[in-house]
């Protein structure tokens, strides 16, 4: 038995993803560029893949450029929004990687974050002028959950800087938030298929009609000149397959997760003294549960949780191995040594009340034993 609780990482693919893909990996493999019937079939299933994207997202087809996954989006957002018109970049402290270190590459300007992961509206204020030209502000943090207001920061763009583009993350929010409601305010805005139950490796970044941006991949000029490169068909038709069943169930799911989610945090509180909750959990997407446990060294749990079958991710965890606070927890205010001690348990579509049961019966234990060693 084993408790998959790394969901924030990637999900597992739905099964209608699968299914929809499937034709793509054998017979119907032509190329959606081309001009003969295979061709067509395959373009046919791109500009209906188009479709059911952008209605998910609440944008036009034209205003859908599919890409190699989130991270390509967001640098394509960040980058080509800035090469196209250059100037100042804003970005929050809490981006991902693919935000983070491409506006850091253009000499952007953070924009800190509140105790609680919330971007700090007053200080963004006061960063943003008429110079600024980017302002990237995620819509739900990978590592701790926290939803941004968004429509509060669109309004303070708009004011404060009304050339700029505003540009959002929505990777980790859209198994959990209707973001077609909550970026409608955004002018590009990215995600990524494998984080709903789609294929790793395909994403889409909206860019609002009029929106000005150059690629940063060039090519053969696919995806009207903003994203050059044949198209992967089968992980596109998929990752559409993905939006639609997700957003058809996603209340439902939202729902079911968030009391497991509670179960979980409560009972992991609870049960373990000296533990904390990470940020305010009114403020996150339903799936995350992140603690933080006094004296535990985050990577030896997570060596215990792996042996007795509970995935989960460090909430601190660096690329290259060596345990570096997470920017993250560092902008919200956490201590190094807090920071070495959590643990993001991320919950999905699949989550079940066993997976729950199992990490409850695990985690206490496990730091128990950690903390007399
Ligand atoms: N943005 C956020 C918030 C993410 O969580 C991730 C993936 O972890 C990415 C971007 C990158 O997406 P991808 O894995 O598709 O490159």
């Amino acid at each position: 038995m084993a408790a998959y609780l790394d969901n924030a990482a990637t999900t597992p693919m739905r099964p209608e993803a699968v299914e929809a893909m499937l034709p793509f990996l054998g017979e119907r493999f032509g190329n959606p560029s081309g001009a003969h019937a295979l061709a067509r079939e395959a373009r046919k299933a791109l500009d209906e893949a188009r479709e059911m994207v952008a209605g998910c997202l609440g944008a036009e087809p034209g205003e859908v450029v599919f890409t190699g996954g989130g991270t390509e989006a967001d640098n394509l957002a960040v980058t080509g929004a800035h090469s196209a018109r250059p100037g100042g970049v804003v970005y929050t402290a809490v981006e991902h990687h693919a935000v983070l270190h491409a506006a850091a590459a253009l000499g952007g300007t953070v924009a800190p974050v509140r105790a609680d992961g919330v971007v700090d509206l007053d200080r963004l204020a006061g960063l943003l002028a008429p110079g600024i030209t980017v302002v990237s502000v995620m819509l739900a943090n990978n590592e701790v959950g926290t939803i941004q207001p968004l429509d509060r920061v669109a309004a303070l763009v708009r004011d404060r800087a009304p050339g700029a583009v505003l540009h959002t993350d929505a990777v980790q929010a859209f198994q959990w938030l209707d973001v077609a409601t909550a970026a409608a305010g955004c002018d590009l805005v990215a995600v990524s298929g494998h984080k709903f139950g789609g294929p790793k490796g395909v994403g889409a970044l909206v860019v609002r009609a009029g929106v000005a941006l150059r690629p940063i991949i060039h090519g053969g000029g696919q995806e009207r000149d903003r994203r050059s490169g044949t198209h992967n068909v089968g992980g596109i038709v998929a990752m559409a397959a993905a939006m639609r069943a997700t957003v058809a169930e996603r209340a439902e799911v939202g729902r079911r997760v968030g009391a497991l989610r509670d179960r979980l945090a409560d009972g992991l509180l609870a049960a373990v003294p000296d533990s904390a909750e990470t940020g305010d959990r009114r403020l996150k997407i339903a799936g995350n549960c992140h603690l933080s446990f006094a004296g535990v060294e985050a990577e030896s749990l997570l060596m215990l949780l792996d042996a007795a079958g509970v995935y989960a991710s460090a909430g601190s965890a660096c690329a290259s191995g060596a345990v570096d606070p997470s920017h993250v927890l560092t902008a919200m205010g956490m201590s190094r040594l807090q920071a070495a001690g959590s643990l993001r348990l991320s919950l999905g579509r699949t989550t079940s009340e066993a997976d729950v049961e199992l990490a409850l019966a695990t985690i206490p234990p496990a730091v128990a034993r950690l903390r007399a060693l």
